[in-house]
C-alpha cells in the first residue's frame, strides 16, 4: 500500500507540475509575437552593420553625463532611494517651466506633468486608462508597432488608417512629406465607438513631421467626435531642413482632450535611461497616476534628477547656438544626408525624412538579389531584412513591421534604417552597400 500511495503521489506532482489549465490571461491573445524580439536577435547574430534598432551608437552630451556623476560623487544619498511616485519635484516643475512655456500656459508640475518609465510606460498608462472593451483607436499607418498591442492589450480595437504615398515628381527623391492623410478616409474612420486617436510627429517609421493644416483636420475632428489624442512626440528635438515641429495640444479645443507624451531617451540620446513623461490637464492625467501607482509606482530617481539638471539646463539656453537641442538635429541632418547619398547611390530609394532616427528606402530594385516567392505568408520586406543581415550583414527594419496584418502585403518593399549613428557606423554601411553594388553589376 505506501509503495501504491508514493506513486500516487508522485504521478500527482508530475500532474501539477504540467498543469492543464491555460495560464495565460486571454488580454495577451494576439500580442506574444514582437518582431523587435526577434530582428534584435537577428542583428546580435549576424550583423556587422545595425541600423535596425533606434538607439544612437554615439555618446550622450557630456553635460547629462556630469550630472549624473555628480549626483553620484556629490549627491544626498537620498537620491537613492524612492522618490514622488508622479514623477520626481525637479523633474517634474523644469518639465511643467519648458513645456508651459513651448505650449504657451501655466502648467502645474504636480498634475499637468507625470514621469514615466520611458514613453513606452507613458503610452501603456494612456491605454489602460482610457481605452475599455468595444472602444475603438484610430492608428495612423506606418505606427510605432506597440500602439496594436497596446491598445488589443486594454480590451480596445485599433482602426487603422494609412498614409498615402504620393509619387514626387520625375527625378526627385521620395520625402517624408509625400505621404499624406487621405482627408475623408480619415473622417470616415470617426465613429460614436471611437475614443482616442493616436499621432506621432515626427512619425516613426518614416520621418513624417505632420504640417499645420494635417492637424488641423486631426484637430477638427477630434473636437467634433469628443475624442481623445494620444501625441506621441518623442522626438520633437528631432526635425530637419528647418522643419516646425508643431504641438497638437497647442492648438485649439486640444489641450483638454490632449496627452502630449515625451522621452528623454530620445531628447538626450539616452534611451537606456527609460525616463518619459506625459503633460496634460489634471482631469485626464489623474486616470494615468492611477495606472501608474498601481504598476511600476515610479522611475529611477538618479536618472529623473539628472534629466532635471539637463532640462534645465536647456531651459536656460533655449533657442541659443549652444543648446543641445539645436546642435543635436543639425547632426543628425548631416547623418540623414551622409545615408541618403549611401543609399541613393546603389540604387536603393531612400525617403528622405523631415525628422527622427530613421529613413525608409525602397528595395525594389533589388528585388532580383533575393527573388520574391509568391504566396509566402511573410511580407516581403521581412524576408528581405533577414536575408540582408545575414548575408550582407547590414540590419534594418521592415517596414511591414508598422502595419497591422490585413495591410502589411500593401507596404513591403520598403526598409527602415537608423541613421542615428557614429560616423565609422555610417561609413561601413556605405562600405557594404558600394561591396554590393559592385557585386551586382560585376556578378
Ligand atoms: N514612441 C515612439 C514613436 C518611439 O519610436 C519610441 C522608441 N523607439 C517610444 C515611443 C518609446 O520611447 P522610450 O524609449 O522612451 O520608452
Amino acid at each position: 500500500l505506501p509503495l501504491v500511495k508514493a506513486a500516487d503521489s508522485l504521478l500527482l506532482s508530475l500532474f501539477q507540475a504540467k498543469m492543464s489549465r491555460p495560464v495565460q490571461a486571454r488580454r495577451l491573445e494576439g500580442t506574444e509575437e514582437n518582431v523587435w524580439v526577434e530582428f534584435v536577435k537577428l542583428a546580435a547574430t549576424y550583423s556587422t552593420v545595425n541600423l535596425g534598432q533606434g538607439f544612437p551608437d554615439f555618446p550622450p552630451p557630456d553635460f547629462l553625463k556630469e550630472a549624473l556623476e555628480r549626483i553620484l560623487s556629490k549627491g544626498s544619498h537620498m537620491l537613492h532611494q524612492y522618490t514622488r511616485a508622479f514623477g520626481h519635484p525637479p523633474l517634474v516643475k523644469i518639465l511643467a517651466q519648458f513645456f508651459g512655456k513651448l505650449l504657451g500656459r501655466e502648467l502645474d508640475p504636480m498634475t499637468n506633468v507625470m514621469v514615466t518609465v520611458g514613453a513606452y510606460q507613458a503610452l501603456f498608462c494612456c491605454f489602460q486608462a482610457f481605452v475599455d472593451e468595444g472602444d475603438e483607436v484610430i492608428v495612423i499607418e506606418p505606427f510605432f508597432d506597440c500602439y496594436e498591442s497596446m491598445v488589443k492589450m486594454a480590451g480596445g480595437t485599433p482602426v487603422y488608417v494609412p498614409l498615402k504615398l504620393k509619387a514626387p515628381k520625375d527625378g526627385k527623391l521620395m520625402s517624408s512629406a509625400d505621404w499624406q492623410l487621405d482627408p475623408a478616409e480619415l473622417a470616415s474612420k470617426f465613429s460614436k465607438r471611437t475614443k482616442a486617436i493616436v499621432l506621432n510627429s515626427p512619425n516613426n517609421p518614416l520621418g513624417k513631421v505632420f504640417r499645420r493644416q494635417e492637424l488641423e483636420l486631426i484637430a477638427e475632428l477630434c473636437v467634433k467626435h469628443d475624442v481623445l489624442c494620444l501625441s506621441d512626440e518623442v522626438y520633437e528635438w528631432l526635425t530637419y531642413d528647418g522643419k516646425e515641429h508643431i504641438r497638437i495640444a497647442s492648438l485649439q479645443g486640444m489641450w483638454d482632450r490632449t496627452v502630449t507624451i515625451g522621452s528623454a531617451g530620445k531628447t538626450f540620446s539616452a534611451t537606456g535611461w527609460k525616463v518619459g513623461w506625459t503633460v496634460g490637464p489634471n482631469h485626464l492625467l489623474q486616470h494615468l497616476r492611477t495606472v501608474h501607482q498601481n504598476s511600476v509606482y515610479h522611475c529611477a530617481t538618479i536618472a529623473q534628477d539628472a534629466v532635471a539638471q539637463g532640462f534645465q539646463r536647456e531651459f536656460e539656453l533655449y533657442g541659443k547656438p549652444d543648446s543641445y537641442f539645436i546642435q543635436m538635429p543639425k547632426e543628425l541632418q548631416q547623418k540623414r544626408d551622409q545615408l541618403v547619398q549611401s543609399l541613393n547611390a546603389v540604387g536603393m530609394k531612400p525617403i528622405v525624412p523631415e525628422g527622427t532616427y530613421f529613413l525608409v528606402a525602397d528595395i525594389s530594385e533589388f528585388k532580383s538579389d533575393f527573388p520574391d516567392v509568391p504566396g509566402s505568408s511573410e511580407p516581403y520586406d521581412s524576408r528581405f531584412a533577414k536575408w540582408m543581415v545575414k548575408n550582407k550583414g547590414l540590419a534594418a527594419i521592415p517596414l511591414s513591421t508598422f502595419y497591422c496584418a490585413a495591410h502589411k502585403n500593401n507596404y513591403s518593399q520598403f526598409i527602415r534604417f537608423c541613421f542615428a549613428k557614429e560616423e565609422a557606423t555610417l561609413k561601413a554601411a556605405n562600405d557594404i552597400l558600394q561591396k554590393w553594388k559592385r557585386e551586382k553589376t560585376n556578378p
